[in-house]
């Protein structure tokens, strides 16, 4: 069996670094288990959450929806992408024109294989990152540029992530294109799981036997689950 772990809210707290007891508990449940991390953010915020211990006690680390892989901290395969200028263009015209009053700085993020695109921006502060996923929630803005993102380029997908940005890759390269990596049946745990939420496209490939999906609150749930497979 191999088992697939979301980071972000599912072995630690929403952007948070991961609970020392909980940790404790993972290195030793992961020993002689197949487990593979699979997160929409960088290597480096991987480290800082989860820490190097961890990263290099799974099997695999997969970083930025998959395109990026490393082993035992070494790189085995990216895949690099370029996003079209013509899409920028369009997200500098989101960033002029949607109603959110403010631009709190670093609304584009190049990372390797997508693009993360936020109105507020990744500078904002724990206040402000709160006050705009409550204006979203209402209006539903990040689902409507998304849709006017694939609308536009058919060759590229967008995905509402986390509470205030937009994940953006090439067709296809998101978090499902990991099963390829991985031989055998999958138990796949992730806290956004619904469609258009940032887990849909693995756990949405992964739902009959003898694979099968976890939808976890929180890690406390996460750890829960894995007691019994002790
Ligand atoms: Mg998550």
């Amino acid at each position: 069996m191999n088992y697939v772990f979301d980071i972000d809210g599912t072995l630690t707290p929403a952007r948070l670094p991961i609970e020392q007891e909980f940790k404790k508990f993972f290195l030793k449940w992961i020993k002689g288990k197949n487990v593979y991390l699979i997160t929409g953010s960088d290597y480096a915020k991987s480290v800082e959450q989860v820490g190097k211990d961890v990263l290099e006690a799974v099997t695999a680390c997969f970083n930025t929806a998959g395109n990026i892989c490393h082993k035992n901290g070494k790189v085995i395969y990216k895949n690099d992408w370029n996003a079209p200028s013509e899409l920028v263009a369009m997200l500098e015209v989101f960033l002029k024109t949607s109603k959110y009053p403010i631009r709190a700085g670093r609304h584009l993020e190049h990372r390797i294989g997508m693009l993360n695109f936020s109105i507020i921006g990744r500078n904002c502060t724990r206040e402000q990152r709160k006050d705009y996923n409550i204006f979203d929630a209402n209006v539903h803005e990040r689902e409507k540029f998304c849709k006017i993102i694939m609308e536009t380029f058919p060759d590229i997908e967008a995905t509402v992530g986390g509470q205030i940005s937009i994940d953006i890759y090439a067709l296809g390269m998101n978090k499902a294109q990991i099963i390829k990596h991985i031989d055998g049946p999958i138990y796949f745990y992730g806290d956004k799981t619904k469609k258009g939420e940032n887990d849909y496209a693995i756990a949405s490939k992964l739902t009959s036997p003898p694979n099968k999906v976890f939808t976890v609150k929180n890690w406390q749930e996460t750890q829960n689950i894995l007691k019994k497979f002790d």
